[in-house]
């Protein structure tokens, strides 16, 4: 069975949900569930979760060990690659990094290829510091 791309929403049902009562995804993130093998087409319009995951922002933060990945400091946030905030479109674990709170503000919305030549530029000027 499959997922119908145009239901309005997918229902989700999963055991551990209150009282039984299903919740409400859309289809990229459904099929991103059963592509993933977190959840079973039940319906065209369901999909049964298998799978009790953790919150996004705790797998993200062990997969990375509490490490930025921007400066290799101590993290404790994570940082959508894609800002939601520009772009509509949920974020799976591949597309969520750990950053530092500092990272985090500092890259804020912008594109990566800016925030990147930022982070270059301070290395440089912290670099040629520790010369002088
Ligand atoms: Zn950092």
């Amino acid at each position: 069975m499959k997922l119908d791309p145009k239901a309005d929403y997918i229902k989700v049902h999963a055991d551990w949900h209150k009282a039984g009562i299903p919740g409400k995804t859309f289809y990229e993130k459904a099929l991103y569930e059963v592509n993933k093998g977190y959840a079973i087409v039940v319906a065209p319009d369901a999909i049964k979760l298998t799978v009790k995951l953790p919150p996004l922002k705790e797998r993200v933060l062990k997969r990375d060990k509490y490490t930025c990945q921007y400066c290799g400091k101590y993290g404790d946030t994570i940082d959508h690659l894609i800002p939601q905030s520009v772009y509509k479109i949920f974020t799976t674990e591949e597309m969520a990094v750990c950053a530092c709170k500092r990272c985090n503000q500092l890259k804020s919305d912008k594109p990566m290829h800016v925030f990147i030549k930022e982070l270059m530029k301070e290395r440089i000027l912290e670099m040629i510091d520790k010369e002088l």
